[in-house]
């Protein structure tokens, strides 16, 4: 697959190392190719918050073998989603059970998920070659036809494939969208802030609250919701913490800020929530500190891909987190790339990688462009007027976003029933 330059060159450039970036090397390495990873941060520091990964990702990351790695981060089965009204009535509670969709839904520390996929995709254990991480190299474009990458220190480096993992501001994007209808799209305000907290779960208080209604121990999501706010809350690394995800409308939504971490004071959040039953304040209370992440996502993009780039995660289709499907549609990304590019020789040419990169948009399109609409329905305010019950439907969504067995079989399962509709189209006729 050589290109003949004189830059260094790789088979794969991956730029970002985020849970997309990361999952791509995994999924890409088993082949045995070279690959370089960029990351424009120093990676000690990954975001402090839960994060699950949902029975479509737990399936192929079950399939990556990386137990290893996982199971000493102390991950926990979701059991369940509970739902319940602001007064702390339950309004729904959904097993969540591994026959329904062949594996189960995953609570992580977002730091211990991050941890694991670097090292899966850096071990000397895992098949194939182990990918190299250059940290503090921050991507400033690339040329997606030659496949050249521009690093922020002036260094450039050549990938035969380029994989923009560089998440919701991405770069790569801006490349990839050039010339098309997409052209300077960007990340939008979606009118949502969420405060996070993350609290050692030995250092609260028992709860005044029955133990059929919310208990700190069960292992399950817990939603409340509540006028226009919500909170989504949930414990994480074998139940040594617990995290809180506490939604509001956006008092700010033009605020340009970038990050997910700015600080916010404890009193705003409580204040925020004041019409939420006491014992959620309680929990709240003892935030040791609380992030205020204003929520973002883009409008569908017209393309993912341009001669030998590809965006995928957030860069591709960042999505709201009210279905907990971002990291898991990025891990649908990485299997997809794996699936498609797995047979594809040293030698192939340019265009072999192009039609390669169109195949894998071409199964992964549809979906994650509905997944992003779907998450975007979620986040409408869903309390009735007198606030007592929730318009929400967790099943609603849940077969068509679990139910998921790769991106080869998902294109195979949809030419099928496209050919049945047409055949009961024509007897109809
Ligand atoms: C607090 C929080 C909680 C979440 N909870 C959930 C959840 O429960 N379930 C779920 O499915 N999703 C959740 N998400 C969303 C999910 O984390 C993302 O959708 C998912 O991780 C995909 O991210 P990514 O790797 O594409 O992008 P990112 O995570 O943004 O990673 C992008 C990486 O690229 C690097 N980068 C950026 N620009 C450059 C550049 N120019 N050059 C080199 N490197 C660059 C960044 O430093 C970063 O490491 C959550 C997100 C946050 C912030």
């Amino acid at each position: 697959m050589a290109i003949g330059s004189e830059v260094e060159h790789w088979d794969v450039v991956i730029v970002g190392a985020g849970i997309a970036g990361l999952a791509a090397a995994i999924a890409l390495r088993q082949e045995g190719r070279s690959i370089l990873v960029l990351e424009k941060s120093s990676m000690n520091k990954e975001v402090g918050a839960l994060i699950s990964l949902q029975p479509n990702a737990s399936k192929i990351v079950n399939g990556w073998n990386m137990t290893p790695f996982l199971e000493e981060k102390k991950p926990m089965v979701d059991e369940a989603f509970r739902l319940l009204n602001i007064e702390g009535k339950l309004q729904v509670e959904m097993k969540l059970n591994t026959s329904q969709f062949g594996a189960d839904r995953m609570l992580y520390h977002r730091q211990d998920l991050h941890d694991a996929l670097r090292q899966a995709a850096t071990s000397d254990d895992m098949p194939g070659s182990p990918a190299v991480i250059r940290t503090s190299s921050g991507v400033l474009g690339c040329d997606c036809d030659t496949g050249v990458v521009h690093i922020s220190k002036g260094s450039s480096v050549q990938g035969d494939v380029i994989v923009g993992a560089d998440g919701i501001r991405s770069a790569i994007r801006d490349e990839v969208i050039k010339g098309s209808a997409s052209e300077g799209s960007k990340a939008i305000p979606t009118g949502l802030s969420a405060y996070r907290i993350l609290v050692e779960t030995d250092k609260l208080p028992k709860l005044d609250i029955s133990e059929d209604v919310f208990s700190l121990k069960r292992s399950a999501t817990t939603m409340i919701v509540g006028h226009d706010k919500r909170v989504i809350m949930g414990p994480g690394r074998g139940g040594e913490m617990f995290g809180l995800v506490c939604l509001v409308p956006d008092p700010n939504p033009n605020n340009e800020g970038t990050s997910w971490n700015n600080s916010a004071p404890l009193k705003e959040v409580l204040e925020a929530f004041a019409a939420f039953p006491a014992w959620v304040k309680e929990i709240i209370s003892h935030a040791p500190d609380v992030a205020l992440w204003q929520l973002r996502d883009i409008d569908p993009l017209t393309t993912w891909t341009k001669g030998r780039a590809i965006l995928i995660g957030d860069a591709a289709h960042a999505m709201l987190p009210t279905q907990g499907q971002g990291a898991s549609q990025s891990i649908e990304d990485a299997e997809a790339l794996q699936a498609y590019l797995s047979d594809i020789g040293k030698e192939a040419s340019g265009q072999d990688i192009q039609e390669r990169l169109e195949a894998v948009q071409r199964a992964r399109y549809d979906r994650a462009s509905l997944i992003q609409a779907y998450s975007r329905l979620q986040a409408k305010p869903a309390a009735s007027q007198d606030n007592k019950t929730v318009k929400l439907n967790p099943q609603e969504f849940m077969e068509y976003n679990c139910n998921y067995s790769g991106a080869k079989n998902w294109v195979e399962r949809n030419r099928e029933a496209e050919e049945m509709a047409y055949k009961q189209t024509a007897a109809r006729a």
